[in-house]
């Protein structure tokens, strides 16, 4: 099923673009937890972590160049944060892998719970 994500992949929906090429959008979060929040989409429609196959893993690769790219972009290459939530128990709301780059303020240790 084609998500929110889906849809801004294929120009179906607007959003802050702050990089693209043939395997990876990364926008702007619509709702920021920081002054640098952004995602980072893989344009395979792949649902989450557990859902990647053998054949997807250097999707990976992508998302750490991509992310060390756009940490020194921003300012943030000192302190940043890149998680993805997987399962709707983990607080996932759009089904489509993602992950998100956080930093620009003091982040504070990951807490459990
Ligand atoms: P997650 O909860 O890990 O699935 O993250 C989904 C993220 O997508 C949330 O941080 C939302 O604020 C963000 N989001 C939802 N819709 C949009 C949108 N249209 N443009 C940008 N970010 C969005």
């Amino acid at each position: 099923m084609t998500t929110i994500f889906g849809k801004i992949i294929k120009g179906e929906l607007p959003a802050e673009k702050v990089f693209e090429n043939e395997r990876i959008l990364v926008i702007k979060d619509i709702h920021p937890k920081a002054p640098v929040h952004l995602l980072i989409i893989p344009k395979k429609e792949i649902a989450d972590i557990q859902s990647m196959q053998a054949e997807d893993l250097p999707i990976l690769q992508d998302v750490v160049t991509v992310t060390q790219q756009l940490a020194k972009e921003f300012g943030i290459e000192k302190g940043y944060r890149l998680l993805t939530n997987n399962g709707s128990d983990a607080g996932q709301t759009v089904f489509h892998l993602h992950f998100h780059l956080i930093g620009g303020r003091p982040l504070s240790h990951l807490g459990l719970g």
